[in-house]
């Protein structure tokens, strides 16, 4: 049984005021409810729309262009109205255009269309108040073909998807500001939509909830049909909501208030020209010109402000272990917390201190991982740490040497074992060792150590 899988992606753009009208986006979740809103987001009698926001349609071509699509030259884009009846729409239908751009690709994922639209306001299904604050914010959608096989594969997708409209700066990027609906389908069987998913852990939930449920009906020869189902991010789950509208039933037409958007080829030349590095592009160039491995660059690239760090850090040299060190250990504690790199207390000048000390041998990557962890939780500074908690220095030193003569002498049974040709042997002793040094030494080293000893 073969998985179906296509997305639809909504993203708040970047852009000051709303899509329409002048009012602002900044803060509207936290202003006052219904205090960021005008006669024309309303949809107040007599009022109109002002005509479409410029800098959220550039922010669309920027998307357009860097997800490889065809842009709609020269002719007329109508915004549409999409009508539908929800306490959250006071005029009763969506603005949404028609395709900006069309039939992209990325990551082997043809992407259909994308074009802009404004948001809803807010309804609380628990108080039946409306916030009309969101209403108009600038949105793009991005419609990808059913390409996709499984929900981890969907995810990765998402995650490109996220690091593109990061770099290039195009989006509000807050929490909850992505928002993504989910088709799904097992091959020959009716297509499912989970509405309104907002997190990439949402999204595979949803999806390998959904491709169970599914792949159980049609194991046991049930009869299902289009639906539109919504997810219960609590529970895990989805739930049945509707039969699927169709496109009939929204009762699409051009918005008489809003003029087409005609786009020239000039415009869409300057934005192409200023667009910049993508993440596919800095992967490349970091495992050609840094010689780190394909999936360090994935990692260290899906955040710029993290691809930077690396950067500054690498061209003094020492990329290898940095690459090594950012992809695992740091980027292990970050995720660990939930925390983007831009989020984080975390400096070039931590990490380069931390690289410094595993670079001088000075500590293990078990204690830069401790002192990576007291970093991000206290505060506190990895070389002070280091000095105050006694883990710096035990490599080759004589202390070290002395602790493996004292093991020596302290487990004459098993140098004997050992001596005899039993290898675990030296494990227990390399063991012993590192208890006393306290995890500070190599168990590289201590093993090399005790066998040359023992040799
Ligand atoms: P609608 O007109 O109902 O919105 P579309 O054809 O525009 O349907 O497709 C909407 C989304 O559903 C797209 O992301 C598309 O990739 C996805 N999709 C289409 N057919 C299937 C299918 N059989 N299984 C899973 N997803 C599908
Ligand atoms: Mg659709
Ligand atoms: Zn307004």
């Amino acid at each position: 049984m073969k998985t179906v899988i296509g997305l639809e992606i909504h993203n708040q753009l970047a852009s000051e005021s709303k899509l329409f009208c002048a009012c602002p986006t900044k803060g509207y979740r936290t202003a006052p409810a219904n205090s960021l809103i005008c006669p024309s987001c309303l949809s107040q009698p007599g009022s109109k729309p002002w005509g479409i926001n410029a800098k959220a349609v550039g922010n669309v071509l920027k998307i357009a262009l860097a997800l490889n699509c065809k842009i709609i030259l020269d002719k007329p884009v109508f915004v549409q109205r999409k009508h539908y009846i929800y306490p959250d729409l006071a005029s009763g239908y969506q603005r949404t255009s028609k395709p900006i751009g069309e039939n992209g690709e990325l990551a082997g994922v043809k992407i259909r269309e994308v074009h802009v639209e404004e948001d809803p306001g807010q309804y609380d299904l628990r108080t039946g108040e409306v916030n009309y604050n969101r209403s108009g914010v600038p949105l793009v959608e991005i419609v990808t073909d059913p390409d996709f096989t499984s929900a981890d594969h969907a995810r990765r997708f998402l995650e490109e998807l996220s690091a593109i409209l990061d770099y290039l700066g195009a989006r509000r990027s807050e929490p909850g500001s992505m928002r993504v609906d989910a088709n799904i389908s097992i091959e020959g069987h009716p297509r499912i939509e989970v509405k309104n998913i907002n997190s990439f852990k949402g999204v595979l939930t949803a999806l390998t909830f959904e491709e169970a449920r599914q792949k159980n009906l049609v194991k046991h020869g049930a009869q299902y049909g289009q639906e539109t189902r919504h997810f219960d991010e609590k529970r895990g789950i989805t739930i049945g909501l509707r039969k699927k509208e169709s496109v009939d039933d929204y009762r699409y037409f051009p918005d008489p208030d809003v003029p087409p958007m005609v786009i020239g080829e000039k415009l869409v030349e300057k934005i192409r020209r200023g667009l910049p590095e993508l993440p596919a592009q800095k992967r490349e160039r970091f495992v050609r010109h840094y010689n780190v491995t394909g999936e360090e660059a994935f990692a260290i690239c899906l955040e710029k402000e993290y691809a930077d760090a690396f950067e500054e850090i690498a061209k003094d040299g020492g990329a290898k272990q940095a690459a090594n060190f950012m992809r695992g250990v740091v980027k292990k504690q970050l995720n660990y917390r939930d925390l983007a790199y831009r989020d984080s207390k975390l400096t070039v000048k931590t990490i380069s201190e931390l690289l410094a000390m595993l670079e001088k041998k000075e500590i293990t990557e078990k204690v830069a991982e401790k002192l990576l962890i007291d970093f991000l939780d206290k505060g506190l500074d990895p070389r002070k740490n280091a000095e105050k908690e006694g883990l710096l220095g035990i490599h080759g030193s004589q202390e070290l040497e002395a602790i493996v003569e004292r093991v020596i002498s302290e487990n004459k049974k098993p140098v004997e074992d050992f001596r005899k040709g039993k290898a675990e042997a030296l494990h227990f002793l390399a063991g012993q060792v590192m208890k006393l040094t306290k995890g500070k030494a190599s168990p590289r080293e201590v093993k090399e150590m005790l066998e040359k000893r023992l040799k």
